[in-house]
């Protein structure tokens, strides 16, 4: 059967009707910023203090896009008598972002706990170069790295935050024998 003429533009108006009493779905980006959630998967932070430069990391990046650079340095024996020891001093630590396929993996591996996501995107560049982030923005990123959520309620305390608190006491303690009469008179 051959179809109405100008039904085709009856459905489309009623299809424009429709969406116009419809709340719009558009996000005005830039204007507004999207709200995302908190394992976005954005860019990574480098927490230097806790680097070790164990390699970890860069061996196990599937797309050999972080650059690690370190030398070795003595260290004078913890008591008198003792061995020198040796350890490692970053001297680099750079992500490739123009290569980096987000896959988390050297998040995982890091066995210190140095790499983070935050969920900052907006790092474009014009120069593809520049999407190499050197040690120093990689810190700069740890700043946007969201609080981790809190534990559950019933959950065992952490074993770095029960050593922490135990090493804390241990000092007060300590500094309490140290001073008797303080706050006695
Ligand atoms: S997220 Fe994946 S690809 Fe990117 S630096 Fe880490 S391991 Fe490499
Ligand atoms: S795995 Fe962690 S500790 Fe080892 S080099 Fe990478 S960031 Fe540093």
């Amino acid at each position: 059967m051959a179809p109405i003429p100008g039904s085709g533009l009856a459905k489309g108006l009623a299809v424009t009707l429709r969406t116009m009493t419809r709340k719009s779905v558009t996000e005005q980006y830039p204007d507004a910023l999207p709200e995302l959630p908190p394992r976005t998967r954005g860019v990574i932070g480098l927490f230097e203090e806790n680097c070790t430069v164990c390699m970890l990391c860069a061996r196990e990046c599937p797309d050999w896009c972080i650059y690690i650079d370190s030398h070795k340095e003595t260290v004078p024996p913890a008591a008198p008598g003792g061995r020198e020891r040796s350890r490692n001093v970053l001297d680099r630590f750079a992500i490739d972002f123009s290569l980096c396929m987000y896959c988390g993996i050297c998040i995982e591996v890091c066995p210190f706990d140095a790499l983070f996501w935050s969920p900052e995107f907006e790092y474009a560049e014009t120069d593809i170069r520049d999407l190499t982030h050197e040690r120093d923005k990689l810190r700069e990123w740890m700043w946007t790295v969201p609080a981790p959520p809190a534990l559950d309620p019933g959950a065992e305390e952490p074993k770095e935050i029960a050593a922490a608190r135990k090493t804390a006491e241990k000092l007060a303690a300590a500094q309490a024998q140290a001073q008797p009469g303080e706050g006695t008179s």
